[in-house]
C-alpha cells in the first residue's frame, strides 16, 4: 500500500506564467509583466511595464516581472 508516493507541493499563490497569448493591455505586444490589481489583473510588455512601473508597482498586489524570461514567440505569418 503506498499512498504517501507522490506529494504535491502546496499550493503557493504563485500567478500562472505568462503566455505568448498574453498581449501588453496597452499596445498588443507580447506581455512582460502581470501586474495583479485588487480589481483584476493587466499585463504590459517590457516596454509599457517600464514606462508604467512606479505607478504599477504602487497598486500592485503581486507584480510578476518576466522581463528576463525572453522565449521567442511562435509566429504564424
Ligand atoms: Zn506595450
Amino acid at each position: 500500500m503506498s499512498v504517501n508516493a507522490t506529494v504535491t507541493p502546496a499550493a503557493h499563490a504563485t500567478p500562472a506564467t505568462l503566455t505568448a497569448s498574453d498581449r501588453c493591455d496597452r499596445c498588443g505586444a507580447q506581455a512582460r509583466v502581470r501586474v495583479v490589481l485588487v480589481t483584476g489583473d493587466l499585463v504590459f510588455c517590457a516596454h509599457h511595464a517600464k514606462a508604467y512601473d512606479e505607478k504599477l508597482r504602487a497598486k500592485a498586489v503581486e507584480y510578476v516581472d518576466e522581463t528576463h524570461s525572453l522565449v521567442t514567440e511562435m509566429s504564424n505569418n
